[in-house]
């Protein structure tokens, strides 16, 4: 019998109703951690929660807005309380409000600001205490390959730029305890969050697609292949690191 890489941990993913973060739950499960599944609407998350048994797993599901710090501590005190420790924090809840630099308003900054990052950082400190005192932790940090720049993306790429220098910085602070925190920075893949903002038939689309390397979108489950391994012993001296899973689209421009 297969013994997953993940057996006898314990994970936490946000925004994980659907898309990548669903994606991640599930490899979590195959690879035999035990997830707190989180996200900002119940009946979403209730959902997926049939979904998360029927795939084996041990799943706690509670919801909870990442850009909240009271709702963050509260999530964070109910995994502790199940499971008795945190060992995996996948930081994955994120918005996109596409909008050139002058339409970009200033509630639209705030929103995207709070959730892709404030709440990246609420749901880490939060959680560093008890990673801390077990000495051990894997973070990792879902942020994008849009954080090099794209086109509409000002409050976007900046929250995910952001997140690098979280990373980078966590990384040193964390690194004592033996917790390690990176990145992943996907580029085009196919959940809601790229179809709202991209439509499908869209000329944009298609040339996004054009541009990618690869001359495909990615799959939410080839990013969750990634996370697993970063939350991984396999992963073991990787730490503060920014990972690209994007086609080739970041060396995509040497072409020209
Ligand atoms: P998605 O399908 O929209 O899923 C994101 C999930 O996060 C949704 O279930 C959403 O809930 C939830 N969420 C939103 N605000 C939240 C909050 N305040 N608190 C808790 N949960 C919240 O998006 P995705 O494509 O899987 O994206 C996941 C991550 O990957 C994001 O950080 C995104 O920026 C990043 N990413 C995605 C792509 C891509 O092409 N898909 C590319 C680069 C980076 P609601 O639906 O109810 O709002």
């Amino acid at each position: 019998m297969k013994v997953g890489r993940l057996k006898g941990r314990v994970a936490l993913v946000t925004g994980s109703a659907r898309g990548i973060g669903k994606a991640v739950v599930l490899k979590m499960i195959e690879e035999g951690a035990s997830v707190v599944a989180t996200d900002i609407l119940d009946c979403e998350l209730s959902q997926v929660l049939a979904e998360f048994i029927t795939a084996g797993g041990d799943v706690l599901v509670h919801a909870a807005d990442v850009s909240k710090a009271a709702e963050v501590s509260r999530l964070v005190d109910h995994a502790i309380q199940r499971f008795g420790a945190i060992d995996i924090l996948v930081n994955n809840a994120g918005i996109v409000r596409p909008a050139p630099l002058e339409a970009v308003s200033e509630e639209d900054w705030d929103k995207v600001l709070s959730i892709n990052m404030k709440g990246a950082f609420y749901c880490t400190r939060s959680t560093a205490p008890f990673m801390k005192e077990q000495r051990y932790g894997k973070i990792v940090n879902i942020g994008s390959r849009a954080s090099l720049g794209k086109l509409d993306r000002t409050a976007y790429s900046a929250s995910k730029a952001g997140l690098i220098g979280m990373t980078r910085t966590w990384a040193l602070e964390l690194s004592a305890y033996n917790i390690n925190v990176n990145y992943v920075g996907p580029g085009p893949i196919e959940t809601e969050l790229f179809s709202t903002a991209n439509p499908a038939e869209s000329k944009q689309t298609k040339a996004i697609i054009e541009g990618i390397p690869l001359k495909r979108m990615g799959k939410p489950e080839e990013v969750a292949h990634l996370v697993s391994f970063l939350s991984s012993d396999e992963a073991s001296f990787i730490t503060g690191q920014s990972i690209f899973i994007c086609g080739g689209l970041t060396v995509g421009l040497a072409h020209f």
